[in-house]
């Protein structure tokens, strides 16, 4: 008997896969998936947006992103899959963030390590205050 898990959707405990999800949710995903895959297969809805399938489909909206960042429903076949960055809002179809967040986090990073740098060494320049102070009260 392999591992045990809780399924990340239903909580239920099942034999770990290489998926966080139990068998039967992924059947689900799976007939949901082909719910909102024969909506957007037909040519009138190909230029649906998130939205408009939530609409039609009753899918759950975050499920679509879902098949939309695991690439199951490609931007390239359907332009207006598109959610938005989780930093800024702009549309994206992959990932978590647009390209220019991910440019911008890289550098607030080492923006960030420069600013604890700093901080670190006021630090220490309040601590040797403190020292002198200290020392100059008592005598
Ligand atoms: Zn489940
Ligand atoms: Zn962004």
């Amino acid at each position: 008997m392999g591992e045990l898990a809780n399924c990340a959707r239903c909580d239920k405990v099942f034999v770990k896969t290489t998926k966080s999800v139990c068998p039967e949710c992924i059947k689900e995903d799976e007939r949901l998936f082909q719910i909102v895959y024969n909506f957007l297969k037909k040519r009138e809805n190909r230029q649906a947006t998130i939205p408009e399938i939530v609409e039609a489909t009753e899918v759950k909206e975050d499920l679509i992103l879902q098949f939309v960042k695991d690439n199951r429903l490609r931007s390239t076949q359907f332009p207006n899959l598109s959610y938005p960055c989780e930093r800024c809002g702009e549309p994206i179809a992959r990932g978590k963030l647009c390209d220019n967040c991910t440019t911008d986090i890289s550098s607030d990073l080492r923006h960030e390590q420069e600013l604890q740098r700093i901080k670190r060494k006021n630090q220490e320049e309040e601590n040797k205050k403190a020292r002198t102070y200290f020392t100059r009260n008592k005598n």
